[in-house]
């Protein structure tokens, strides 16, 4: 179990970027190909930008073409939460972090590893660690 990570709008607003604050609590989704990491090849691990917590390994990440990061599974099983999202007109399973429930992206049921899974998961809310 991950301890939840609570804080008040305002001190969100304050230690996230305005583009951070926009994915991560409004739930916002950054424009296809405009991404930092969208690209990103180089080895290491991906992290919540709201709170720290470990959510991807590069090991995971593959180039879908969406124009968002994809990868076929999270770090560790617990790392994200799977909520159903009605918003929209469509019905999708938004991705957010286990411990600050800030909203990373979707995953959707077109991957290409063995989980079958792709998670469309925004460049905003993370935060690149290269591996020494
Ligand atoms: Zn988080």
């Amino acid at each position: 179990m991950t301890d939840k990570l609570e804080m008040t709008d305002a001190e969100w607003r304050k230690k996230l970027s305005p583009e951070q604050y926009h994915v991560l609590r409004e739930k916002g989704t950054e424009r296809a190909f405009t991404g930092k990491y969208e690209k990103n090849k180089a080895t290491g691990e991906y992290h919540c930008a709201a709170c720290g917590q470990r959510l991807f390994d590069s090991s995971e990440k593959y180039d879908s073409g969406s124009g968002w990061p994809s990868f076929t599974a999270p770090a560790e099983d617990d790392a994200v939460e799977a909520h159903r999202d009605v918003s929209h007109g469509m019905v999708r399973t938004e991705v957010v972090c286990s411990k600050c429930e800030g909203h990373l992206g979707h995953v959707f049921p077109d991957g290409p590893g063995e989980s079958g899974l792709r998670y469309c998961i925004n460049s905003a809310a993370l935060d690149f660690e290269p591996e020494d």
